[in-house]
């Protein structure tokens, strides 16, 4: 369909990648990623509260056979020496390390914004040790609002990423799995294996198209509006949420302090009619 074949070029122009491909979810664009760079029994490195480790129901070894090594993270950052300590060194009894597995903004309840640079001192150790850079940036808009840095900064150094067409940037369907010519080539052949193929999909593909248009510099109001909802809670009580850490769209709210659960407040709430 021109107008997916549009998007896809689009997007990957954004990023200064080679190639794009429109898949139906986040989700679909991680798994076809790590099953186009990965053979069965190789491990891949993920995130301790990474979204493709926790949420996508364990996809990784079910559809792609790879076995997961978990990077422990403090909030923020992965650390370049834990990193290096978990790549196996080749040999006849050991997995192979295949992938590391970024994401950015990480931490689905926290939304933390990681710096290019981060990103490009990560992706260099792994290239160092022969494996590919897979960046989930699910969420890489609020990251690249959030830090005033251009996109192509966030995928320098990264060998395949997605974005989401439908968290901040609101577009009702699908994601862009970006990367090289010859990535793309094998991810549109894995996609079709999982039943990702698409036809008519011209016109989910126009509503991407102004997703990325018309919504992106409108992530600011979204970044603002959640500072200004932490501000609020805070101001009733300290515990309740934390503007300094409220960098993107997600507020962390927590209750404990007041002895009630999430489920309480809301159903509180809603008595009220809020
Ligand atoms: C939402 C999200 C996904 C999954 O996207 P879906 O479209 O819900 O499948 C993957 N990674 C991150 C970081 C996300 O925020």
């Amino acid at each position: 369909d021109p107008t997916v074949k549009k998007l896809e070029a689009m997007a990957a122009a954004m990023f200064g990648k080679e190639a794009g491909l429109f898949v139906v979810s986040g989700t679909m664009a991680n798994q076809v990623a790590i099953m186009a760079l990965t053979q069965p029994g190789d491990e891949v490195l993920v995130g301790e509260k990474s979204h493709i480790f926790n949420l996508e129901a364990g996809g990784l070894a079910a559809i792609s056979g790879v076995q997961s090594r978990v990077i422990p993270t403090d909030e923020k950052l992965f650390d370049p020496s834990i990193i290096e300590s978990l790549i196996r060194p080749r040999g006849v009894q050991s997995p192979r390390t295949s992938v590391l597995c970024l994401e950015n903004t990480y931490d689905l309840n926290r939304g933390i914004p990681i710096t290019p640079e981060h990103q490009l001192t990560l992706a260099d150790l792994a290239h160092k040790h022969g494996l590919a850079v897979y960046l989930d940036g699910a969420r890489i808009f609020n990251a690249a609002v959030a830090l005033r840095a251009p996109l192509t900064e966030f995928a320098r150094g990264i060998d395949a990423l997605q974005f989401c067409l439908t968290k901040g940037l609101a577009a009702p369907f699908g994601s862009l799995l970006l990367g090289t010519k010859e990535f793309i080539d094998r991810a549109r052949w894995v996609r079709q294996r999982l039943g990702g193929g698409m036809r008519q999909a011209g016109f989910m593909a126009a509503a991407g198209i102004v997703a990325l248009e018309t919504m992106i510099d409108r992530m600011a109001e979204d970044h603002a509006n959640a500072k200004r909802l932490a501000q609020g809670l805070a101001a009733i009580d300290e515990s309740l949420a934390n503007p300094d850490n409220t960098l993107t769209n997600i507020v962390y709210v927590e209750f404990a302090a007041f002895g009630l659960t999430a489920e309480q407040v809301a159903a509180q709430l809603l008595q009220r009619g809020i």
